[in-house]
């Protein structure tokens, strides 16, 4: 199912600027590594784990194996890796699935990343190195039914009674939260806007998958609901105040991501490529139509494009000279770029194309959840609005 792989070490057709090159031999390496995961764990089952809305809590050992739970962390039995390591590792998960990638992301980007950049070192001591080997799951809960692109109307809230914080409230669409052992929930206190490290076995948490769902259905995504959960004194990340502790997460994730969208976006390329070899229709490959030919160069084009802003971003992010805005940038062209290859490779392998079989309309609704999450696609275009302008159009 969902096979056609191109070989650990093959160039994608769409590579027609030997972008590859730009990769060091430790970076190349660690790619055919991920892909050789993809394609032998991955690629065989995705299609059964998405027709039956299943999360493979199986791979996580073996993803841990692989150095991918928070690969960009240093310190604390983490990787170590550079930036543009983590969005290679990133890039080849989501061509094999985004829900597999989210579940890398979530665990590495949102919640290890909250400890590492906020947490007391108790807490990382705590934490860290068990999440890093996958032997605790973490999830991040920001989100709620009256709080999305707006988190700052967020009504959970945290007050201090005694030694202990007490929290009450509700998050929504939170990632992993059900098979979680801990939840990062950002809750209102009375100093304003705090992070608290959650056991999920403490009593009054409650997490409840939310299904049925269209897109990342070999992902789980739930509800919490948070009623009178008693946490000790040090609970709270001492590094985080505001907004800006969360959002610092949340970068990290939305950097992930514009790695991602590509790799969704070149297995959508080239299974279509593949296809039109193979499929015969008037005597001849559908592959040798022009209208075919037009549709390919169109999307190799795209992904190339995707791929620069991808490495760029990664590279700037490796010198310290990320900023805020680029995130946009390349989270909201590389999304929109994939949807949109998505959906028209899947008219390439015709009928065929609503089958589990191939893999183009499974990317095309998990990328619907992409443009989504981690701001969507109209929040980005405020941020650069507003970096371009001066101007904040958020509000009013
Ligand atoms: C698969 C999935 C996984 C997720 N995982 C997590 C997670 O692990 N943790 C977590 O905390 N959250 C998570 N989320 C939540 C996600 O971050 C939110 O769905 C997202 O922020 C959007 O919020 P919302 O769904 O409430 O939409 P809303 O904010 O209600 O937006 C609805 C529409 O209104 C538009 N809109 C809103 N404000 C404006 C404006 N000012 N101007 C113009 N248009 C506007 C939006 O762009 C969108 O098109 C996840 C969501 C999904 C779907």
């Amino acid at each position: 199912m969902s096979t056609m792989p191109f070989p650990a070490n093959a160039r994608s057709a769409s590579d027609l600027l030997d972008l590859d090159d730009e990769f060091g031999p430790g970076e190349l390496e660690l790619r055919s590594r991920v892909r050789e995961f993809v394609d032998r764990r991955v690629r065989p089952n995705i299609g059964r784990w998405f027709d039956e809305a299943y999360f493979p809590v199986e791979l996580v050992p073996e993803l841990a194996e692989l150095g991918l739970l928070g690969l960009h962390l240093d310190g604390y039995g983490c990787a170590g890796g550079s930036a543009v390591e983590y969005g290679i590792a990133i890039q080849e998960l989501e061509a094999g699935d985004s829900g597999i990638r989210t579940f890398v992301s979530v665990q590495g980007s949102l919640a290890m990343s909250a400890i590492h950049k906020h947490g007391s070192e108790a807490q990382k001591q705590e934490w860290l190195p068990r999440m890093a080997r996958g032997e605790a799951i973490g999830c991040f809960g920001l989100t709620e039914a009256g709080a999305g692109s707006d988190p700052s109307s967020m009504v959970t809230h945290a007050r201090r009674e005694g030694g202990e914080w007490v929290l009450n409230g509700a998050k929504r669409w939170i990632g992993l939260a059900s098979i979680a052992d801990l939840a990062i929930i950002w809750a209102k206190t009375e100093e304003g806007l705090r992070g608290f490290l959650v056991p999920t076995d403490s009593p009054g948490f409650t997490a409840t998958p939310i299904e049925p769902k269209l897109s990342m259905r070999a992902s789980v995504q739930c509800d919490i609901d948070l009623v009178d959960v008693r946490l000790p004194d040090d609970a709270v990340l001492p590094g985080a105040s505001g907004l800006k502790g969360p959002f610092s997460c949340l970068n990290e994730a939305r950097y992930g991501i514009a790695w991602g969208a590509v790799g969704a976006a070149r297995d959508c390329f080239d299974q279509a490529l593949a296809y039109a070899m193979e499929r015969t229709q008037f005597g001849k490959p559908i592959a040798g139509f022009q209208l075919t030919q037009q549709k390919l160069v169109h999307w190799a084009l795209e992904i190339q494009k995707g791929q620069l802003l991808a490495l760029r971003l990664g590279r700037l992010k490796d010198a310290g000279r990320l900023k805020h805005h680029m995130i946009s940038v390349a989270k909201l062209n590389n999304t929109r770029m994939a949807i949109e290859i998505a959906r028209d490779a899947r008219t390439v392998l015709g009928g065929n194309s609503i089958t589990f079989e191939y893999s183009p309309l499974r990317h095309a609704n998990n990328l619907e959840s992409l443009r989504t999450y981690e701001g969507t696609d109209e929040v980005h275009t405020l941020l650069l609005g507003q970096h371009i302008t001066g101007i904040s159009a958020f509000r009013g």
